[in-house]
């Protein structure tokens, strides 16, 4: 037998008492003992977005709820402007792409964060842009954006809004849609809400629904104001993956528990604990602006192909964490510390990176990540 870990940004582990409640029996979405759950759930949703809005649930990954931002809140011809800064800055401008929307792009260079300046030019210089799709944190670079900042330049303009997928951040690190004017939210269930992958959650500003009431792009699915409708009735509007909306009850209600502060006090002191671990191995942070709470890259040691680290990781110690993603493959592995994730689960990653870079011939002092890590969460 060998032990696995999920160390990896999604999906991330499920707590037990989640992965308990999903093992009973299927209830039926319109029977009346499904009304208390889906009622919590939307109460508790509300909690987690820091909104007053509906928190509108899809059966589908994260992406799902990406696509339908694009097809519910903009017209065949409008504009766009999509930070592209990663893999997952590049999907928003392939979704606006496939639905034909005049989209341009910021192309920001991977490992560093969008400058104010780049977005408030690329608005000055096409005022038709309609909206301004960009992640909070970029999951392939380990990247955060400056989202509020970005909100507060978008907020002024009454015929722009800013869309955030936050898929990587919501649940990691505070980011109030309201207090911020955030018209749109966007997270799945496999990251920080420690849920198996298949729901995806959106979240409209008043603004956003007034743009929702004009679009007129193709959509049947994702359909934002049906899904709506339904919700205040306390219903889905089609069959939802019931055992994950049970699960989510659950998650929902320990990250209630543990309260948002402590939650994301949490992340932070995990991800400043896994940095300081693997700089003290004398690695580099692919990150060169602000990182993410939510995983930490690093370039693998020159001249070392880093998916032969992911790979011994996995294969010797069942450790699964991520490698790098297109121009990063092969050159950077990311250790994911979010959701379901504790001291000791840093300790186990920087345990197997120690074990498995001596394998590979690195030359470091044995345990400097380990005492830099316990240091960082236990003080001296
Ligand atoms: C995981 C992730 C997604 C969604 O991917 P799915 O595979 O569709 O769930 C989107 N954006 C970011 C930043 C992510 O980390």
């Amino acid at each position: 037998m060998k032990k696995k870990y999920l160390l990896a940004p999604g999906p991330t582990p499920v707590p037990e008492r989640a992965l308990a409640d999903m093992a009973l029996p299927v209830i039926h979405h319109r029977a009346p003992e499904y009304v208390p759950i889906l009622q919590e759930v939307r109460d508790n949703l509300k909690y987690l977005f820091q909104t007053k809005q509906e928190v509108l649930i899809f059966t589908s990954s994260g992406t799902g709820a990406m696509e339908g931002c694009v097809s519910n809140l903009l017209s065949a011809g409008d504009h766009a402007l999509a930070v592209r800064g990663g893999k997952f800055g590049e999907r928003w401008f392939d979704i606006c792409k496939a639905y034909s929307v005049n989209v341009e792009a910021i192309d920001v260079e991977w490992g560093y964060a969008v400058k104010l300046e780049q977005v408030e030019s690329a608005l000055k210089k096409n005022p038709e842009i309609k909206a301004v799709f960009i992640q909070a944190s970029e999951t392939s670079t380990g990247v955060y954006h400056p989202v509020k900042e970005i909100a507060d330049i978008v907020r002024k303009r009454n015929n722009t809004i800013l869309v955030v997928d936050a898929i990587t951040a919501l649940g990691v690190v505070n980011l109030p849609q309201d207090e911020w004017g955030i018209d749109a939210v966007v997270t799945g269930s496999q990251k920080a809400l420690m849920l198996p992958p298949g729901l995806a959650f959106v979240s409209l500003s008043d603004k956003a629904w007034s743009f929702a009431e004009k679009s007129n792009l193709p959509k049947y699915y994702f359909n934002f104001k049906k899904e709506k409708k339904s919700l205040e009735k306390n219903q889905n509007a089609y069959t939802p993956n019931v055992q994950l909306i049970v699960g989510l009850r659950e998650v929902l209600r320990e990250i209630k528990e543990e309260g948002l502060e402590q939650v994301f006090k949490r992340h932070a002191d995990l991800a400043n604990a896994t940095r300081q671990a693997v700089q003290a191995l004398g690695l580099k942070l692919y990150t060169v602006d602000k990182p993410s709470n939510a995983l930490t890259a690093v370039w693998a040691p020159e001249g070392m192909d880093a998916g032969k680290i992911t790979k011994l990781i996995r294969e010797k110690y069942g450790i699964t964490i991520a490698g790098g993603q297109d121009a990063a493959k092969g050159k950077i592995f990311r250790i994911a510390h979010l959701g379901y994730s504790g001291y000791f689960d840093v300790i186990t990653a920087i345990s197997a990176l120690e074990a498995v870079l001596k394998e590979l011939g690195y030359k470091f002092e044995t345990g400097a990540g380990l005492k830099a890590a316990q240091k960082a969460l236990f003080g001296e």
